[in-house]
């Protein structure tokens, strides 16, 4: 067990990072505790991001790639390992990682939110075997291919954008008549010439022999396909902390803007929170603000 620090930081994305930022700039003795060594997992896996400001289009793992150099070159602590379980002692939190063990008066938890499960039959069977969650992980294998993206998410579409740019073709099954995606970023979907759209359609089953071959679905229809991305939506990261806690029916941390969470010196930041606009951008302000909190709540512990 380490020394009692001002903060524990559980998560190296957009919140994560801009909280180490603005935690090295506060002087806090912290630590930030990352699954991944690169950090960023959600925005790495991104290919194209066209919404933050000041870049016109940059590659997600380009992004993050800058946040966490930026956290690195003023000295933030940073370290690779998966946070388990965070208890609350008295006033302060016992953090148990996979290596490591950690006390702090204050925790930011930013683990965010992991892709979400279809629940079809075949999805578990062929995963990793033509069903995929990550098109800039796996779409190389589908060159000149046709696949299948399910959702109608920014993911699905940004996905379904990227493959069109490796695969042979890309149809994009949505379950209603309308997107939930940004409307520009449709608009493109919509006039890139090897890209199809089926409104109104669910996979009923995945089927295949001993990869992908097509999905039925629920109207009866037969589209073959080699490969099946899967965007339906994300699950909170938030399991570590579901003890000491509120969440709501989903399992998102219960916190407002300034990041407050039912328990005090709890701060929850980004998308792992209860929020309507899960961005990188209100990522980072949860990150900034988050901060700005702990420096009050430690102020208030003192006096
Ligand atoms: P999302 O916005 O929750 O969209 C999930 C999509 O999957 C919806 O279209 C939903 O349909 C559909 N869906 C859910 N359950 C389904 C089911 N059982 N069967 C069929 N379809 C189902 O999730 P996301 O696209 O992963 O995005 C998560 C968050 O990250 C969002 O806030 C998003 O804006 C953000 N994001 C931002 C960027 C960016 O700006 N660069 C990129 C990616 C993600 P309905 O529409 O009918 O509900």
């Amino acid at each position: 067990m380490n020394d009692m620090l001002d903060l524990f930081i559980a998560g190296g994305g957009a919140a994560g990072l801009t909280a180490a930022v603005y935690a090295m700039r506060s002087g806090l003795d912290f630590i930030l505790a990352d699954i991944s060594s690169s950090m960023g997992s959600q925005i790495a896996l991104t290919d194209e991001v066209d919404n933050y400001t000041g870049f016109d289009s940059v590659n997600g793992f380009e992004l993050i790639k800058k946040f966490y150099e930026h956290a690195k070159s003023l000295g933030a602590p940073m370290v690779n390992d998966e946070v388990s379980l965070i208890e609350k002692e008295n006033k302060s939190f016992n953090i148990k990682c996979a290596n490591n063990e950690y006390r702090a008066k204050t925790v930011i938890y930013c683990a965010g939110a992991t892709h979400r499960e279809l629940g079809v039959k075949g999805e578990k069977e062929f995963s990793g075997h033509g069903v995929g969650y990550c098109a800039v992980c796996d779409g190389f294998f589908y060159r000149n291919k046709t696949v299948i993206v399910v959702g109608g998410g920014n993911t699905a579409v940004t996905d379904a954008l990227y493959l069109s740019k490796i695969c042979k073709r890309v149809i994009v099954v949505h379950r209603r008549d309308k997107f939930r995606a940004d409307k520009g970023r449709v608009q493109k979907l919509i006039n890139t010439e090897n890209t199809e759209v089926i409104y109104s359609a669910e996979l009923d089953e995945i089927i295949g022999d001993k990869t992908v071959k097509a999905v039925l679905l629920k109207d009866g229809r037969k589209i073959d396909a080699d490969g099946v991305f899967i965007a339906v939506g994300v699950s909170p990261r938030s399991g570590a902390v579901k003890n000491i806690v509120k969440t709501d029916e989903a399992g998102y941390i219960i916190a407002g803007e300034d990041c407050q969470t039912s328990t005090a010196g709890l701060f929850a930041a980004g998308d792992v929170r209860t929020k309507a606009l899960r961005q990188i951008i209100t990522a980072c302000a949860d990150g900034a603000n988050s901060v700005c909190g702990v420096t009050a709540y430690l102020e208030s512990q003192d006096s």
